[in-house]
């Protein structure tokens, strides 16, 4: 293994220091049961804390509420606002390697990914939306002689920012940035499986920079106590990423609440058509595959669903099938390895179960099994499983399995692959590879996604808006799309007379 560059000595003496949450600009004990970090490549324990229960989760909220109320942030200078965000980019891209580090233990993310653009643009999202507090623009409107009506871009107010585990300190600063860049105050929540990140990134704010309390709140708990958040009346708005279900009773806590309001970004079952005039198709199925089982497949717009017309089918498959076995999976913080471990127990078992579903559904002709021997045999490690002949109804053509499990359909027309396409209840992202300009712009329009891929899947950038339709999410993230999120337009008045 190489270890050039890889700060293990240092991680393994932060691991061994207590774990709190830091809440009001302080940092304390969780008063619930304790939750193991646990190292997806080996099994073993990494830290441990104890949670927040949902008293200290509300307690949280309280204060935050204070705080906003109280002006602490959103009447700082923008500019002040700014240079906090600033500095907070600097801290990132003065410690990448600690933090890639760990991003990758309990993740399973290979450390050269967290290295190259995980961690790297987590410090370029704060850049960009410090650049954002003094840019984002209310308006006059065209209303009558006599009068003058313009719009204020308030704060929301308390933001309970829900990250999952597959990106975690990339989604946490997705939410964090712009909520802090509009005036909000902020209660980030990770994942319990993989805090470790913004715990360091928190250490690190807090011993260098000068935020007031009460601004930036970390609340390290499951999700049981974490659903606190999602019904607290001193909580205004929740930023979800996560699955589904609980994207779901985050709407239904909302009802039952202060109805705030909320962006959920869920899960995906993205299609990929390659058409018969797909050009240079050994690039495009090599990008369409990468893009499919970088960081083991745990990506929610990844393309689960390629769609292949008919004459070129068997030379994709052949083609994916060849890429596929030249994989090797091992430990993420080896040079030459090119997957990691599937995140969790839970999360391995699931990609299991579905993969002895898929045998019972169609053609295996890649992987199919754990890759556990050896180095490996404490790992969550999966091979790159590819199924064919996958009907489009199939569970596995139609679930989310998020991990390295992919459905190769075959089509016969564009009218066919549009209805394929369309028919799961996801609307993520979508690919089409075609030469014909009129096909590429008609098939896009017609395509139920929020977000679709010409000839290049898988392309993402600060300032293009990221979000499903259907029941992928609600609303978008990124790019000015984030900034309306988290304010609220005031529409006032003025009649100075006819
Ligand atoms: P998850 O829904 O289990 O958990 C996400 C987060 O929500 C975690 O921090 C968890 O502790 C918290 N949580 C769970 N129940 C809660 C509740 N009742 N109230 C408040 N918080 C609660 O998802 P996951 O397993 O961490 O992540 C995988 C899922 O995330 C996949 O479905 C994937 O598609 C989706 N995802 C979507 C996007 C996107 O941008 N659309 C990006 C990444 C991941």
């Amino acid at each position: 293994m190489t270890t050039n560059n890889i700060p293990l000595a240092w991680a393994r003496d932060w691991l061994q220091q207590p774990k709190q949450q830091y809440i009001n600009g302080q940092w304390v004990d969780g008063n619930s049961d304790d939750w193991v970090v646990s190292n997806p490549a080996n099994g073993e324990e990494l830290c441990r804390f104890a949670m927040a229960d949902t008293d200290q989760v509300e307690q949280t909220a309280v204060i935050a509420n204070q705080n906003h109320e109280a002006g602490t942030w959103s009447k700082m200078s923008r500019t002040e606002r700014a240079n906090a965000l600033r500095q907070i980019a600097d801290l990132i891209r003065n410690n990448v390697e600690k933090l890639a580090l760990l991003e990758t233990l309990p993740n399973g993310k290979l450390f050269a990914e967290s290295m190259a653009d995980d961690i790297p643009t987590c410090a370029d999202i704060f850049d960009y939306y410090a650049g954002w507090t003094d840019k984002f623009y209310g308006e006059t409107s065209p209303v009558d002689d006599g009068f003058l009506n313009y719009t204020l871009k308030e704060p929301v107010g308390v933001c309970g920012l829900i990250a999952p585990w597959n990106f975690p300190l990339y989604q946490a600063s997705l939410k964090i940035a712009p909520a802090l860049a509009m005036g909000n105050t902020v209660i980030i929540k990770p994942s319990e499986y993989t805090p470790l990140t913004m715990i360091y990134l928190m250490e690190l704010i807090d011993s260098e920079l000068d935020l007031p309390a009460g601004v930036l709140n970390m609340l390290l708990t499951d999700g049981v106590n974490a659903n606190q958040l999602t019904i607290s009346n001193n909580v205004h708005k929740i930023s979800f990423t996560g699955s589904t279900g609980v994207g779901r009773k985050i709407v239904q806590n909302s009802g039952a609440s202060n109805l705030k309001a909320a962006t959920l970004e869920l899960g995906g079952k993205s299609p990929c058509i390659f058409f018969e005039d797909t050009p240079d198709l050994d690039g495009a199925v090599d990008r369409a595959f990468t893009v499919m089982f970088s960081h083991k497949g745990e990506k929610c717009s990844e393309p689960t669903r390629f769609l292949i017309h008919d004459s070129i089918y068997d030379t994709v498959v052949e083609k994916l099938v060849e890429k596929a076995e030249a994989i090797k999976c091992g430990d993420p913080l080896t040079e030459g390895v090119d997957q990691g471990p599937q995140c969790n127990k839970v999360q391995f078992d699931k990609i299991m179960e579905y993969i002895e579903i898929g045998k019972t559904e169609a053609k295996l002709v890649a992987g199919g099994y754990a890759d556990i021997e050896g180095d490996n045999a404490k790992g969550y490690y999966i091979r790159p499983t590819i199924f064919s002949d996958v009907p489009a109804d199939a569970r596995i053509a139609q679930e989310e399995i998020f991990g390295p499990v992919l459905s190769c359909i075959r089509f016969h027309s564009t009218e066919e692959a549009v209805q394929i396409a369309n028919s799961t209840e996801y609307g993520l992202a979508a690919g089409l590879y075609t030469a014909d300009v009129s096909r590429a712009h008609k098939v896009a329009e017609q395509l139920d996604a929020g977000m679709l891929f010409i000839n290049r899947y898988g392309c993402y950038g600060l300032a293009a808006p990221f979000g499903g339709f259907k029941q992928s999410g609600w609303g978008k993230e990124m790019a000015i799309h984030s900034l309306a999120s988290y304010t609220k337009t005031k529409g006032v008045w003025v009649y100075y007379g006819d």
